[in-house]
């Protein structure tokens, strides 16, 4: 047998970091985790599903009373349409506010389960607003169900779920977040919202490595839905049947890995102090990331009143902006950024949630720095 602590990465190469909003960099105590096999009918294994279940709702301030954590294998997409796929009844009308690429997939599930859908669409650097969101309420009675993401990835702005959810509960709709970038790095008080679906996954904030999403639900909101959901898989309802009637039995085969890995991460967030501990380093970070980046030409995309503390997007500096050149610059250097996902301007983007401290990105603006000042010397492309 393999002693463990003989096992190394199987390329022993420098490990570079990642500055994407998830997978993103993990702790090596996270990593060491899944060195380990486990199967999935132990006992061991299913009360860590349970304690993970618990957790959460800690994380989202949803007493058990009230809530109920879903597991569900798969990436973040998979949970958001196993949420919607099951609240959302065959006669539901679902509005949708939409400020850029995750919300306008909300919309194409909606399309595949043949949901009606109301989109209220938002400039992808204009966050949603609760006088918009009230209006369409007012204009479109027929609304059942109400989604939003709460940090909209595609330009890291942040949506003012705080003022927007209350209200819409208020009028008796039933409220759904893809919380799945900011869930664990910004504070969510979910039942204070009368949040009834808040959706995430494993391989962002809570910094955990991929394999399934979370959904965060009200149980009287969940108890209505037996028999809506349209696709076995991805049945809510059932999954939570069988974890509450099962002691934290998943209905099929569980990424065991994955689970031991965020139940790991779980314990370095409250190492942390919490996600109030968490939000203050991811925005310092950003902070340091926006100023720095602003001092050396580039301009980010989103008003910093808007700003999320997860991942800023950059407008290129010029049209001759080679992004490439730019992004082999870095991953040579050991740091992986992103590139642009708004529509209508070229830009990039920098995450800083994950393993990231102050230290690493002092030297990525360094590199940044660098970089600009000789090609802008040069002018000709560095590599
Ligand atoms: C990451 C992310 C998702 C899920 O994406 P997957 O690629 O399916 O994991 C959904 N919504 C938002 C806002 C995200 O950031």
């Amino acid at each position: 047998m393999t002693a463990l602590n003989t096992l190394v990465p199987y390329q022993a190469q420098p490990v570079p970091l990642l500055l994407t909003p998830g997978p993103l960099t993990t702790s090596p105590a996270v990593k060491r985790t899944m060195l380990i096999d486990h199967g999935t009918w132990d006992d061991e294994y299913k009360a860590l599903t349970e304690t993970v279940r618990q957790e959460l709702l800690s994380v989202a301030q949803a007493p058990a009373a009230d809530y109920t954590t879903i597991l569900m294998q798969g990436s973040g997409t998979f949970a958001v349409e196993a949420a919607l796929g099951t609240a959302v009844p065959q006669d539901g009308v679902l509005l949708i506010a939409m400020n850029g690429a995750y919300g306008r997939r909300m919309g194409q599930i909606a399309d595949y389960y043949n949901i009606v859908h109301v989109d209220l669409e938002f400039a992808e650097d204009e966050p949603v607003t609760r006088e918009k969101v009230l209006t369409v309420l007012d204009d479109h009675p027929e609304v059942t169900h109400f989604a939003t993401v709460h940090c909209e990835t595609t330009t890291g702005i942040l949506n003012p779920i705080d003022a927007i959810i209350p209200a819409v509960h208020a009028r008796g709709v039933v409220t759904i977040v893809d919380a799945m970038s900011s869930f664990g790095g910004v504070p969510i008080d979910t039942a204070a919202l009368g949040l009834d679906y808040l959706i995430s996954s494993s391989n962002k904030c809570i910094q955990g490595v991929p394999g399934f999403g979370f959904i965060i639900a009200n149980r009287t909101a969940l108890a209505r839905t037996e028999g809506n959901a349209r696709s076995l898989s991805l049945d809510l309802y059932d999954q939570n049947q069988s974890f509450d009637q099962q002691h934290g039995k998943w209905r099929f085969t569980s990424p065991t890995h994955v689970l031991y890995a965020f139940h790991q991460a779980l314990q370095e967030l409250a190492a942390e102090g919490g996600v109030p501990a968490r939000f203050a380093r991811y925005t310092r970070s950003e902070q340091q990331l926006r100023q720095g980046m602003l001092a050396l030409g580039y301009a980010p995309v989103i008003a910093e009143a808007d700003q999320s503390p997860i991942i800023t997007s950059f407008k290129y500096p010029s049209a001759a902006f080679d992004f490439h050149a730019f992004y082999a610059y870095l991953k040579d250097r050991g740091f992986i950024i992103y590139p642009g996902k708004v529509s209508t301007i070229d830009s990039f983007r920098i995450g800083n949630i994950g393993e990231v401290y102050t230290g690493d990105i002092q030297q990525l603006l360094r590199w940044i720095k660098t970089y600009s000042t000789v090609r802008v010397q040069s002018g000709r492309k560095i590599d």
